[in-house]
């Protein structure tokens, strides 16, 4: 769970008053939902598509939970030989991004909520993975770590990366528990420090600097490249770590964003949107009460004219990348 700042909480305050989260109209049928007949792009929805909403109205083609809402494994299509694949998994409100490189290295970037976890090692089997070069905890939050001691508890994984912060959240204990099982110590993640695989230069950019107590700026942000092609996870980073980064001249500029801290207001600063200059934003958030993502960061990224893929609109998002050009498999 992120800390709501006194500032947070007063931001979310005025975008709820400006009265973009009342539900548009519509029959709800037996499953709970219904389909979208007018408006649709404003709720980021296409004509005719099935959909629900949240409690803050906004829509999502997750079910609530409480309505036969279990998170299941999206139907994805397996890596191709010899191109980067990046997988933006669907895992509901959380983060898990899994990417296969041209070499056939595997890394995955967290593995969402403690419930998540079944689901990413689902994902995994379907994609192939027998093992993964490297495992990422960006931070401690239960949304990105909850998941990862079931991934170590089903698959050998060489190297693990995180922050040097710790939490007593038993649900990071596991992450811990499930480390220490493996035999394996974990590799500090901060600026500086590269990944050594073949094929793709992947280096830490963030965190510059140690945070205290904001968990979320102390996220691993990862830029990644291959050939023309360039990748930036932010993990949940906020506006201090971004614009530490921009301050440390780090490499930030990227083809494609995974959007920090799944929309919030308090990441994605016009400074930080300047220097990545991403051509593709990735939001990756399922049914939650934080108003992520926030409607005035959405008209910003279109403002930046980055296209917008959001897991709980379009499922799993796949970027395919043959280091000059970067294609994203067919979305819902
Ligand atoms: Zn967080
Ligand atoms: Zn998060």
């Amino acid at each position: 769970m992120r800390k709501l700042s006194l500032s947070i909480v007063a931001l979310l305050l005025i975008w709820s008053s400006t009265g973009a989260v009342s539900a548009h109209p519509g029959r709800t049928d037996a499953k709970g939902g219904h389909t979208c007949r007018t408006n649709c792009a404003k709720w980021g929805l296409k004509d005719g598509q099935y959909h629900y909403h949240n409690a803050d109205g906004s829509a999502t083609l997750t079910p609530p939970s409480g309505s036969n809402g279990k998170l299941k494994a999206d139907k994805i299509t397996p890596p191709r030989k010899g191109k980067l694949s990046v997988y933006y998994l669907n895992v509901g409100q959380g983060d898990a991004t899994y990417i296969k490189t041209a070499e056939g290295d595997d890394i995955l970037i967290d593995a969402g909520k403690n419930e998540a976890g079944d689901v990413v090692v689902d994902y995994l089997k379907q994609l192939g993975v027998d093992d993964l070069e490297v495992l990422i905890s960006t931070h401690p939050d239960a949304d990105h770590s909850g998941g990862l001691d079931t991934v170590l508890n089903a698959f050998k994984v060489k190297a693990v990366y995180a922050p040097k912060v710790s939490h007593t959240t038993d649900t990071f204990k596991d992450f811990l528990l499930a480390v220490k099982k493996q035999g394996l110590t974990i590799k500090e993640a901060k600026a500086g420090v590269s990944l050594p695989l073949e094929g793709v230069t992947a280096a830490f950019v963030g965190p510059t600097t140690a945070y205290g107590s904001n968990l979320n700026d102390w996220s691993a942000v990862l830029h990644l490249a291959y050939g023309d092609n360039t990748f930036l996870f932010t993990g949940d980073a906020e506006k201090k770590s971004e614009s530490d980064m921009i301050a440390k001249k780090v490499r930030l500029k990227a083809d494609v964003l995974k959007v920090g801290h799944h929309g919030s207001v308090s990441s994605t600063t016009d400074p930080f949107l300047k220097a990545v200059a991403p051509q593709y934003a990735i939001i990756s958030v399922g049914q939650n009460s934080y108003g992520h993502p926030a409607a005035s960061l959405l008209s910003r990224l279109k403002a930046a004219k980055a296209t917008i893929y959001r897991t709980d609109l379009n499922g799993t998002v796949t970027a395919v990348s043959d280091g000059k050009k970067i294609t994203f498999l067919k979305v819902k």
